[in-house]
Parts: C-alpha cells; sequence; structure tokens
C-alpha cells in the first residue's frame, strides 16, 4: 500500500532537486558567477539556505567543464546555547574543506542595542565584516551567499516601501570596501523549494535565533504580503524576480539612467517640427493682419 506514494515521493524529491540544481546552474551561467580556478568561500549560517547552498554547489562541481575549490566557512558568534559539534561533523561527512571562525559578537550586539530591539542589523553587519575580511586575507576570489529568490523579492519592497529606491540585491556583486565578489546562486530558487529540498536532505538545521532576537518587523510584514500576493495569485513574486532582470529605464524616471535632456535632439525631426510650428505660431501672430 505504501509502495506508490514514496514512489511518488522519491519522483518529486528528484524532480526538486533536479530543478534546483537547474536553477544554480542557470544563476551561475547568467552571471558568470563562478571561473576556472576560483576559489569559493561558501558562507554557511547553518541555516537551510546556506546548507542547500553548498550541497549544490558540490554536486555541480563534481560534473562542471571549469575547476574551481570549495571551501566552507562558518563563524561562530557566541550565541548562547550554540552547539560547536553540529557543523564540523556535517562537513566531515560531506568531505568538504571548512574553516570554523570565532568572534564574541553577540556580546557585541547584546551591548550596544537596547533591550526588546531587533538584533539582525548589526550582527549580520558584524557578521558579514568577519566573514569578507577573512576572505580577502585568505585570498578567496569569491564569496557565495545563501540568498534567494524571495529574499531579493522582499528587499526591493523594502527599499521601495521604506527608503523610495528601486533597488534589490543583485546576484553578484563587489563588496562596498571594493575587496571581495559576491555570488549569491541561489538567486533564482523560491524559498519554498529550498526549505523543502533542506527538509529531504535532513541537514542539521542550526536556528538562526539562539540570541533571542525577533526578526526585523518589516521584513516580517513583506514577507507576509507577497506570501498573501503568492496565495491569491500563483506565479506573482516569480514574475516580480523577473521584471529585476527586465528594466527599461526610459519608461521609469531617473536622469541618471536614462537621457532624458537629450531625447529632443535625438529625435531631431519631432523637435524641429515643434519649433517650425511655434515659430510659425509666432510669426502669424507677429504679422499685422
Ligand atoms: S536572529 Fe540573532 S543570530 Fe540571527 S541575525 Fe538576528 S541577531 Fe543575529
Amino acid at each position: 500500500m505504501n509502495a506508490i506514494p514514496s514512489r511518488k515521493h522519491e519522483y518529486e524529491a528528484g524532480k526538486l532537486a533536479k530543478r534546483l540544481r537547474h536553477q544554480v546552474g542557470q544563476a551561475i551561467a547568467d552571471f558568470n558567477m563562478i571561473e576556472d580556478g576560483d576559489r569559493v568561500m561558501v558562507c554557511l549560517s547553518g541555516g537551510k539556505d546556506s546548507y542547500t547552498l553548498l550541497d549544490i554547489l558540490l554536486k555541480l562541481r563534481a560534473k562542471a567543464p571549469v575547476h574551481f575549490d570549495l571551501t566552507a566557512v562558518h563563524l561562530d558568534q557566541k550565541q548562547p546555547g550554540y552547539d560547536p559539534d553540529v557543523l564540523p561533523g556535517y562537513l566531515r561527512s560531506v568531505g568538504v574543506p571548512f574553516e570554523i571562525l570565532e568572534q564574541d559578537t553577540y556580546s557585541v550586539v547584546k551591548r550596544v542595542i537596547p533591550e526588546g530591539k531587533t538584533m539582525c542589523s548589526l550582527c549580520s553587519r558584524l557578521r558579514r565584516g568577519s566573514l569578507y575580511t577573512y576572505a580577502a586575507e585568505n585570498g578567496y576570489t569569491k564569496i557565495a551567499l545563501g540568498h534567494h529568490r524571495d529574499d531579493i523579492v522582499e528587499t526591493l519592497f523594502l527599499n521601495l516601501f521604506h527608503q523610495g529606491t528601486l533597488k534589490a540585491m543583485p546576484p553578484k556583486l563587489r563588496s562596498d570596501d571594493g575587496r571581495n565578489v559576491l555570488i549569491r546562486p541561489l538567486a533564482y530558487c523560491a524559498e519554498e523549494d529550498i526549505a523543502e529540498y533542506a527538509g529531504s536532505q535532513g541537514f542539521p538545521i542550526m536556528p538562526c535565533n539562539l540570541c533571542g532576537s525577533q526578526e526585523n518587523l518589516q521584513r516580517k510584514t513583506i514577507k507576509a504580503m507577497l506570501g498573501e500576493w503568492e496565495r491569491k495569485h500563483p506565479g506573482r513574486v516569480e514574475n516580480i524576480f523577473r521584471a529585476i532582470g527586465n528594466v527599461a529605464p526610459s519608461q521609469l524616471a531617473d536622469r541618471t539612467l536614462f537621457d532624458f535632456a537629450g531625447l529632443g535632439t535625438a529625435v531631431g525631426g519631432a523637435r524641429a517640427d515643434a519649433h517650425a510650428w511655434l515659430a510659425g505660431e509666432a510669426r502669424e501672430t507677429a504679422e499685422p493682419s
């Protein structure tokens, strides 16, 4: 009785794994994320996204036409209740080189952020600082981050609603200090797929809430809004994501992206006609009747 559902389940799981591998491979190719000889540092937080990222990169590398190194790097931020054995145990079992860095950012964040306020923004900034410095000092050519399609769309709306800017999270960028190139190979992957994949693979997830901090409220609200849209209009989030890669600067109003001022000279005929008409009107008005 159980054989059919289990085969179906295996089939679905296989399809999901294939879809994720395809999407990651496509993002890598579209943005030239990984090149021959790259030393890629995979930032592993211990959450579902970074485990999935590492797992898929390892599988893709096995068949890749180019040679690149992968090293998993994790920062132990000294959160209470953190189990230092979980990640090394997993990473040894999959045979990937790794480094566990240690820095007590937890105490810093606790000291600086008032009780009851969300600590995530400062905590992430400190974590990024440590990891990016480590990458620059140790010759990594790329830093792979586990942000996915839904993170990117949420960031788009956060910036739209709260900053008045039209920007999201690019699949590839140079870090602000110019020292690192960051890549987001999961950029085309839906969070729902990643969660299902991580569950099916049995990754030993380490929750990012050992510190007791709440998720940023604004991001939470946007996540709920997008979730509601997606329930009512399946495919909407994917459409929004596609729009990020399909921008028409001439249909927006950013004068630094499109030469609106020069439009008149570019379409000389229309402007000349308008000038001739205006000149004619002026002449007729000026001539005595
Ligand atoms: S939940 Fe805690 S550990 Fe995770 S980013 Fe926020 S402050 Fe940092």
